[in-house]
């Protein structure tokens, strides 16, 4: 069984709650992402007219731990990937059980939709219908209560563990996409550019635009552009993945700036997704890499390029790989784990406990309800456990996260790379909050 730890406690306001803040309906609907993939949009209204409507995302390196999303399979329709089946989950299944309940109680609603799957991974109700719910319960409540998403999150939060507002998180601009998530022929799926840590949002973001723009430039100059990834980075063909970090060096040399004085770089490995049994194999060498030879490829690049973070340098089942690399690597650079955790409260709580990572990215749809992710975030928090909330590779205009890496503070956000609408949303959203919190 599920559990949603630790935040039980209603969201107290001064307003007269006494029956505005239960839900009259719930309607869900199948939308696109921006795979051109269908996917659930749920809008929950209250008795007193306040609504709340989200849709979720889709990943395409999917992780092992996750939660699961529900398809139709029906070949006839969306080649198999429709959502009906989830959505009438919410109509038949979830919305009867939820009718009159208060928003307000999120950890009561989400305990509910958890015991109705009754599943390890929802597979029963599908992640999908269940977070494309529960999120919606929580926009609902914050429009109720008349107070700003991020704040209202906070509050929730702040219930079990105290947290300020002060800033908005640092942008890890995804620019370069290989792996799964680009038409290229990289296998590390994410090369990051990362803004100095003591920037404002805005100007972190014409960093980010600034590199981008010089990015392009080159890999035209070099004939290597090929096309754009999943997550609007470039998606080149190069002879190696260490070209990629190179390419990015050149980009930042050209605007005049210094890798780790102005500007610092990050990657997320994936690297379960190209391990097989003889080892990691990328292009940069011909032959497989061990474990051991893997993490001293990489402690010989960053002598290099001094990156920042790296996520999923080892395989999610490698938890020894993960100890030997951060014993080797981890005072250097931030070891963060994605495929590892699955934002999974358990699987956080066995990192901590074997020492496996210093930061964990945070993705609702990987737990599938909103209580389910703050337990994750305040056993992160409590034990200095870096926080990241990220996007999928699949996304919507949605802009939930970008509220949610505010409310909980989290130290940086992966929403890719400055440029295609679906991300642009939520960088333009963080804006927006970095307008109310610290004006210009
Ligand atoms: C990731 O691995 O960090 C990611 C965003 O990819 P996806 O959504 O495809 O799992
Ligand atoms: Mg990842």
């Amino acid at each position: 069984m599920c559990s949603s730890r630790g935040i039980k406690s209603r969201v107290h306001h001064n307003m007269d709650t006494q029956s505005g803040s239960h839900i009259f309906s719930i309607r869900a609907r199948e939308i696109l992402d921006s795979r051109a993939t269908p996917t659930v949009e749920a809008t929950v209204v209250l008795e007193s007219g306040y609504r709340g409507t989200v849709s979720v995302p889709s990943g395409a390196s999917v992780g092992k731990y996750e939660a699961v999303e529900i398809r139709d399979k029906d070949e006839n329709r969306y080649h198999g990937l429709g959502v009906l089946t989830a959505i009438q989950n919410i109509h038949t299944s979830i919305a009867p059980h939820l009718r009159g309940k208060d928003v307000l109680n999120q950890y009561e609603i989400d305990k509910t939709m958890i015991d109705l799957d009754g599943t390890q991974n929802k597979s029963k109700l599908g992640a999908n219908a269940v977070l494309a719910v529960s999120l919606s319960v929580c926009a609902a409540a914050s429009q109720f209560s008349r107070i700003p998403l991020y704040r209202y999150i906070n509050q929730m939060i702040t219930s079990q563990f105290p947290i300020t507002i002060k800033r908005i998180p640092i942008p890890l601009f995804n620019m370069i996409n290989g792996g799964k998530h680009g038409a290229g022929n990289l296998n590390f799926q994410e090369f990051l550019v990362i803004p100095p840590s003591n920037s404002l949002f805005r100007d972190a973001l014409i960093r980010g635009v600034e590199t981008y723009k010089a990015i392009k430039q080159i890999l035209e100059y070099r004939n290597a552009i090929h096309s754009l990834g999943d997550e609007g980075g470039f998606a080149p063909n190069l002879f190696t993945n260490e070209d990629a970090l190179e390419i990015l060096n050149e980009a930042v040399r050209s605007n005049n700036q210094q890798i780790g004085r102005d500007i610092f770089l990050g990657m997320d490995v994936a690297a379960s997704h190209f391990k097989t049994e003889k080892g990691y194999s990328i292009k940069d060498r011909p032959t497989p890499y061990s474990t051991k030879e893997f993490i001293s490829y990489f402690q010989n690049i960053y002598q290099k390029y001094r990156f920042l973070l790296l996520e999923d340098p080892i395989d999610e089942d490698d938890w020894a790989g993960w100890q030997e690399i951060i014993k080797e690597l981890g005072n250097e650079t931030l070891i963060v784990g994605d495929d590892l955790i699955a934002s999974n409260y358990k699987r956080l709580e066995q990192a901590i406990r074997s020492k496996a990572c210093g930061a964990v990215i945070l993705k609702p749809n990987q737990i599938g309800t909103l209580s389910e992710l703050l337990s994750t975030v305040t056993l992160a928090k409590k034990n200095d456990i870096k926080c990241i909330v990220s996007h999928r590779s699949g996304e919507t205009n949605d802009t939930f996260i970008a509220d949610l890496s505010v409310g909980i503070q989290s130290e940086y956000v992966k929403f890719g790379a400055p440029a295609r609408g679906e991300r642009v949303a939520k960088y333009n959203r963080l804006s927006q909050i970095e307008d109310e919190i610290v004006p210009v």
